[in-house]
């Protein structure tokens, strides 16, 4: 990891910056075949970044049919297995190398603290692609137990052209959770980042050419959901389709591939996701500092965020007294301040989307107990709102935001309820001193991770998506993202005598 600069130097780097703006379709950076752009905004200052190419149809049906010859011509699918793995591992060096370029332009894109860019996005980024990369010449297939007179090898094949649609809120994370299994199996891929953050994909673009990967491999389309998104998932010649973002959207893929060709969906949706504290649990500072976490960091746009703090009575006054002492250290301001924990909500619309949630705080009469204001710039302060029954829409509905609802219950069986109550199923937590009650929490709870004393999404080793409404087809991460991108097939072959 590259070492952190000041402020004043991110400053002057953020007034240089090349930004990328053409899309990337068959080794070839072009505008869309419309002529059509769209405008790239900072929200913490509403500067206008850049001026994207708006793609529609006709440049998706342009990258899809690149992508399938690259796919058939095998100038990445057939490549040894060796050579794969060392074109993404020099794309790793490439990004370490362009570290500062990359956090910048993803603070000014997202409004990401720069701290976080630098310290967890990208390299993550790097991480989870070299994870991928080295995977490629370690995975064995399989033959089957069928006999002597015949033998039978049940082999993973990449599953083709694969299109990925993305959200905005960890655009180099999410892109790298995609397109390093995808790439690494041996796909190709058609990709659109979400409109709000499209410039470092564009980068990566840029950077994967200079790594080697051949032309028609890896394409950016870029655009709106409706102008690119919807017509990679009506696409006749797309093989599976790999998204993340909202459920409402998530839900759409699944129509679009029962209206075209059946392709494969992979769903990576929201949460609202319970972080479970009984009275016996120890540390209590940690636990504080967890739930903020959970509730703050990246300014609460994460679709894992622990936004119910379902809590046990006997030990709630005590916790809000912690959580409002640690909130203290989640400065908000200036997302290329290094000092800042937190920046700008992505854009303007999501920013009063969020704070009608605050308003709706008010209106109800909650307690809130921390934070509750906003800022010229996007910004909102972290804010705790307690005295929420888990039926009300603050606790039932995904705000995106760092709004943390405070649900009192009097005991285990209650926290377990109330956990469950709600559509989705994504992430969990559960504070406790009893190793036994930890266990059965995770045990009861449906979600696709649980956290045990801590608050987390685990690491590149372990599967992470969602059970009920927060997930469909499918996990990023370890070795079961890469399974995704392979289809199986059975070789019989004959060896009776005579
Ligand atoms: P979103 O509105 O669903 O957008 C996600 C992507 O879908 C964007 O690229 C968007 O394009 C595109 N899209 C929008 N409408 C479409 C349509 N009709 N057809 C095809 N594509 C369409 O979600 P978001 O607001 O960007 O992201 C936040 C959501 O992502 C939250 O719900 C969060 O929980 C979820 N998330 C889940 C995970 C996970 O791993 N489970 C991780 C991160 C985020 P535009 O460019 O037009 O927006
Ligand atoms: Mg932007």
């Amino acid at each position: 990891m590259s070492d952190m600069l000041t402020y004043d130097e991110y400053k002057a780097l953020a007034a240089d910056i090349q930004l990328p703006s053409l899309a990337y379709i068959n080794g070839e950076f072009r505008p869309a075949a419309s002529g059509k752009t769209f405008a790239s905004t900072n929200p913490a200052t509403g500067a206008h970044l850049a001026d994207i190419a708006a793609c529609n149809a006709d440049d998706v049906n342009v990258a899809v049919s690149a992508a399938r010859e690259a796919f058939e011509d095998g100038r990445w699918s057939k490549l040894h297995p060796n050579e794969r793995k060392a074109i993404l591992l020099k794309l790793c060096d490439l990004v370490e190398a362009n570290a500062h370029e990359l956090a910048v332009m993803e603070s000014l894109d997202s409004g990401k603290p720069i701290t976080d860019c630098e310290t967890i996005d990208i390299p993550e980024f790097v991480h989870t692609l070299k994870w991928h990369a080295e995977l490629v010449d370690k995975i064995y297939d399989q033959t089957a137990p069928v006999g002597s007179d015949a033998m039978s090898m049940i082999v993973r094949e990449p599953i083709g052209v694969v299109g990925a649609v993305l959200p905005w809120n960890f655009p180099l994370l999410m892109l790298a959770w995609k397109m390093a299994p995808c790439l690494a199996a041996g796909c190709t891929l058609v990709l659109k980042p979400a409109a709000q953050t499209t410039l470092t994909t564009l980068k990566i673009a840029e950077l994967a050419a200079e790594a080697g990967v051949p032309a028609g491999v890896f394409n950016v389309v870029s655009g709106s959901g409706r102008e690119v998104g919807e017509p990679i998932g009506l696409h006749m010649d797309v093989d599976m389709v790999t998204f993340t973002g909202s459920t409402a959207t998530g839900r759409r893929f699944l129509n679009y591939a029962a209206e075209s060709n059946l392709k494969k969906v992979v769903l990576e949706l929201g949460g609202k996701n319970p972080c479970i504290v009984l009275d016996d649990a120890e540390r209590l500072d940690e636990v504080a500092e967890q739930v903020c976490a959970a509730a703050f960091w990246n300014m609460g746009e994460n679709c894992s965020a622990g936004s119910r703090l379902i809590v046990q009575e006997g030990i709630k006054d005590e916790l809000l007294e912690r959580i409002k002492h640690f909130a203290k250290d989640w400065t908000v301001g200036d997302p290329l301040n290094p000092e800042n924990a937190l920046g700008a909500m992505v854009d303007k619309g999501h920013f009063t989307k969020v704070a009608s949630y605050l308003d709706l705080a008010r209106e109800e009469g909650y307690d809130i107990v921390l934070g509750g204001d906003t800022s010229e710039g996007c910004y909102i302060q972290p804010t705790v709102v307690a005295g929420v029954n888990n039926s009300d829409k603050i606790a039932q509905e995904e705000i995106f935001g760092p709004i943390l609802s405070v649900i009192s219950v009097k005991d285990y069986d209650e926290a377990i309820a109330v956990a469950n109550d709600t559509e989705y199923g994504l992430a969990a937590s559960v504070f406790t001193a009893n190793a036994r009650k930890s266990l059965r929490a995770a045990q009861a709870v449906r979600a696709g991770t649980v956290t045990v004393n801590c608050f987390g999404e685990g690491d590149i080793t372990t599967p992470f998506g969602g059970y009920k409404q927060s997930g469909f087809g499918g996990r990023d991460n370890s070795i079961h993202a890469h399974d995704q991108y392979t289809e199986l097939k059975t070789i019989w072959v004959d060896l009776s005598e005579g």
